[in-house]
């Protein structure tokens, strides 16, 4: 069996290596190198479950797929954690609330994932550097901290040495995907999905996010990621020192929602308001950058063979949480192809957005 891989990011890479593993001949394209997209410019964030907190996942999913959905991504962060060697740590997330609203919502995801078994502790007391600026906060005690471009390459490195050939410098056009020559064609390319799949419009939105780096703090001050607000705003302090600070695109909604990788001065700024908030004072910044994800209107990302096109496959549209699930469904496209469809699939059909 031929397949082309579109797309050189986790979920291409995860989807070609498992190919390949089950003797496929696989073709890796990537317009650029390697981890040039989303997975080589993201937070770091390796998180367990969906892009919503586990208790809206059982309102909007039903308590038996939540379920799964959050058991598939702590099988995922496992495979991850034996893949990735140094390029994850696997050492917790934090989940903070700024305000007695937020605070309640995360009494509501702690109870929800006690109640189906799920490690998850409440931080109490918060140690100082936390206390100055929130309510609460829990620990999701299996969740990583990821290299994202070494841990991708590292992977991209397993496929070719499984026999994938990589291809760098290869990008497709819409009108390109017909002629590709083999038996299966599968699209990975996360927030650009609707370039190469103009019926994914408004179905795979592209988003932009925005981070910084500072240079090494002199102390070590956050030992895990943290995120607030949502998500809409995260940090985590490197094992070199320096403090990567992402997010704030609710304030420019507008802005934010393109495939334009430019970083901006609004967001830019608010960015290192957050750090002066977290540090008291704003160390050099040696870098800033922007990257696109693509974003469904359920959070839920489409994995599957396309109801609107003959031996054409998605996965792609994680609203932003692509890093663990990019793993899992790569993987799970893989078996489908191969011809032994996961059950798992079911959660992200295509067929539910995109119609025939
Ligand atoms: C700033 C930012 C922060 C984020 N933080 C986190 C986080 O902390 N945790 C988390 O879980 N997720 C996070 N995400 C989301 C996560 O990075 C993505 O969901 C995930 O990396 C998607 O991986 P992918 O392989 O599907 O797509 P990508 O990594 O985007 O890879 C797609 C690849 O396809 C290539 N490509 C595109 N079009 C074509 C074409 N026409 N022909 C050939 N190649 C093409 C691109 O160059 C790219 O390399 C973040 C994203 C951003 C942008």
């Amino acid at each position: 069996m031929d397949v082309a891989v579109v797309g050189g990011g986790v979920t291409g890479c995860s989807c070609a290596l498992t190919l390949a593993e089950h003797g496929a001949r696989v073709r890796l394209l990537e317009a650029r190198e390697i981890a040039a997209g989303a997975s080589g410019r993201n937070g770091g964030f390796a998180l367990r479950g969906g892009a919503m907190p586990y208790d809206r996942a059982r309102q909007t999913l039903g308590a038996d797929r939540a379920r799964r959905l959050w058991r598939l991504s702590e099988t995922a962060l496992d495979r991850l954690e034996q893949l990735a060697g140094d390029a994850c740590r696997r050492v917790g997330s934090l989940r903070l609330a700024n305000s007695g609203v937020e605070a309640e919502a995360l009494g509501r995801e702690l109870d929800a994932l006690r109640a189906d078994g799920f490690a998850v502790e409440p931080v109490d007391p918060l140690p100082p550097e936390l206390a100055r600026l929130f309510r609460a906060a829990i620990l999701h005690p299996g969740d990583a901290a990821l290299q994202p471009a070494r841990w991708v390459r590292r992977l991209a490195a397993r496929a070719a040495a499984t026999g994938v050939e990589v291809v760098e410098g290869r990008a497709l056009r819409a009108g390109d995907l017909d002629r590709v020559e083999a038996d299966h064609v599968v699209v990975a390319v996360d927030g650009l999905s609707s370039e190469l799949l103009p019926e994914l419009a408004g179905l795979v939105t592209p988003q932009r996010g925005q981070m910084l780096v500072t240079a090494p703090l002199r102390e070590r001050v956050f030992e895990r990621p943290h995120y607030a607000r949502d998500g809409y705003d995260y940090w985590q302090q490197l094992p070199d020192g320096r403090l990567v600070v992402g997010g704030k695109r609710d304030l420019s909604f507008a802005t934010e929602a393109t495939a334009d990788e430019e970083t901006t001065e609004l967001i830019q700024s608010e960015l290192e308001a957050l750090v002066v908030e977290l540090l008291g004072e704003l160390p050099a910044i040696t870098h800033r950058w922007a990257g696109v994800w693509g974003e469904t209107p359920d959070r839920l990302p489409l994995v599957g063979r396309l109801p609107t096109r003959e031996n054409v496959w998605i996965a792609g549209g994680y609203s932003g949480h692509g890093n663990v699930l990019g793993l899992a469904c790569g993987e799970l496209l893989a078996r489908a192809i191969l011809g032994e469809p996961p059950p798992e699939l079911e959660l992200f059909d295509p067929a539910r957005l995109v119609g025939d």
